[in-house]
């Protein structure tokens, strides 16, 4: 096993993966910018490098400074969190050319997934339904070409892309032309391609993803599915599991199928895959070669710790265990709170004043906030994750409105409102929503008060 663990992140991740790192007897190095010299997960690691400016670009994202901070403290292994440097396959690369170990899927693995196309063709090859798509699009003309091929409506998505962006929805030939132009255009501007393919665009699905574990000795296993579709912009807002969608043969189905494509894909460590779920059907979106931000929910119902696994997986242990050997115990669901206006969603940095925590059975809280603490401007604004288990999922959404309730953050904006709004909602107690719920409620309901 490690001995000691560089964390190649900051914020409420940094944490959570410093706090496995202790309980498997491993040292943590944190890295930081100059602007998190106070943050809570340098206070909290057994070592802190600065490794440059406030900007991401100069310090998060600065690949050399980070090899170099692993090298100088002696760091046998790296775990890159979500978001930052967690899908860069250059990164990975470099770091095992180094000779330290990189807390995740090969560089090959997460160079093959990164591609959308490339992950798709692979996917296919696996055994995973797929949504009806191009290839490449070379010009505006082939785009309608292909459009009218698969039927309209349509997204265009950037091979490389993430995040949500650039990604544009076209429902006939005169639409098309600027879908095309502009997820280029995103593309180019946030990507290092620019190119671009289509996807049939699902009217009403739900975001369902599988998350899996797999060894370096051919061992999968899948935790479950997340209900994910309570979104804005593409980005997720409340994940929950089970999903309200799913029943049990539902889920040993895709589960089988996930496992197996797994398999033949020959991925290690784990992973997310993402599916559209509409009318019955799954259909493979993409893979995240990495930890996800609503891993703890299933952690919760499985009582598997995800970032131990990934750090016994890359060490070269096995699984130890068999699909038979997972069980799902209640219900769980999973709020981001971020620091913004509830109504605007404009990014509200700035100083906490007060900071009081829900606690509790079935509560669980992973900040890196704490009283007194200055939000920095420069990264995402999401300050807590608020985690909650249950036995039944109606257990689960009373105690979090009990929790919701219970947390005072005081000093800046917080989406805690828009939270405790959805969960009032009839559709959301009922479980009937899809990835465009929550727009139409804010669009129709909550602007409107
Ligand atoms: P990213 O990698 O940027 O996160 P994804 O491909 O995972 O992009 O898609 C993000 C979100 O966009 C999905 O959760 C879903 O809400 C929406 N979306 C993506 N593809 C489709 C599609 N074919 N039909 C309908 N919605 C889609």
């Amino acid at each position: 096993m490690f001995g000691k663990v560089l964390i190649a992140n900051r914020g409420e991740v940094a944490l959570r993966i410093h706090r496995a790192c202790r309980e498997m007897g491993i040292r943590t190095v944190a890295v930081h910018s100059e602007a998190d010299a106070n943050a809570m997960h340098v206070r909290l690691a057994d070592e802190a490098v600065c490794i440059g400016p406030a900007r991401s670009s100069d310090s998060y994202l600065n690949k050399p400074a980070i090899i170099s901070a692993a090298l100088i403290t002696g760091a046998d292994a790296i775990h890159p969190g979500f978001g930052f440097l967690s899908e860069n396959a250059d990164f990975a690369e470099m770091v095992e050319k180094h000779g330290i170990v990189f807390i995740g899927p090969s560089s090959a693995q997460m160079r093959l997934m990164g591609d959308k196309i490339m992950a798709r063709k692979a996917a296919v090859e696996a055994g995973l339904p797929i949504t009806p798509g191009s290839p490449a699009l070379e010009s505006v003309d082939d785009a309608i070409a292909w459009a009218n091929k698969i039927g309209y409506p349509v997204i265009v998505k950037a091979k490389d892309g993430g995040g949500g962006k650039g990604m544009k929805i076209a429902f006939n030939d005169k639409e098309m032309v600027e879908a095309y132009t502009m997820a280029r255009a995103e593309a180019k501007a946030a990507f290092t391609s620019d190119v671009v393919y289509m996807e049939k665009y699902l009217q009403k699905p739900r975001h369902i993803e599988m998350q899996i574990l797999a060894d370096k000795y051919g061992n999968v296993v899948h935790l479950g599915e997340r209900d994910c579709s309570i979104q804005r912009n593409n980005q997720k807002v409340i994940e929950e599991c089970p999903s309200p969608a799913l029943n049990d043969a539902q889920r040993k189905e895709i589960g089988n199928i996930v496992c197996n494509a797994i398999k033949k894909i020959g991925y290690q460590n784990a992973g997310t895959l993402e599916f559209l779920y509409e009318d019955g059907k799954f259909y493979f979106m993409e893979m995240n070669t990495r930890l996800q931000v609503e891993h703890p929910i299933t952690e919760a119902i499985t009582g598997i710790d995800i970032v131990r696994e990934q750090i016994r997986i890359a060490s070269g242990a096995a699984l130890g265990y068999t699909q038979d050997d997972i069980t799902f115990s209640g219900h769980a669901i999973e709020c981001r709170i971020n620091a913004e206006d509830p109504e605007t969603f404009t990014p509200c940095p700035g100083k906490i004043n007060e900071w009081h925590a829900p606690g509790g059975l079935g509560v669980r809280v992973d900040s890196e906030i704490y009283s007194g603490y200055t939000i920095p401007p420069y990264y995402d604004s999401m300050i807590a994750k608020l985690i909650i288990h249950g036995k039944t999922r109606n257990a689960a959404l009373m105690r979090l409105r009990r929790a919701l309730e219970e947390f005072v953050i005081i000093g800046v904006k917080t989406t805690i409102p828009l939270h405790q709004e959805i969960i009032s909602q009839a559709e959301f107690i009922d479980g009937q929503y899809n990835i465009h719920w929550l727009e139409h409620f804010m669009e129709n309901h909550y602007h409107k008060k």
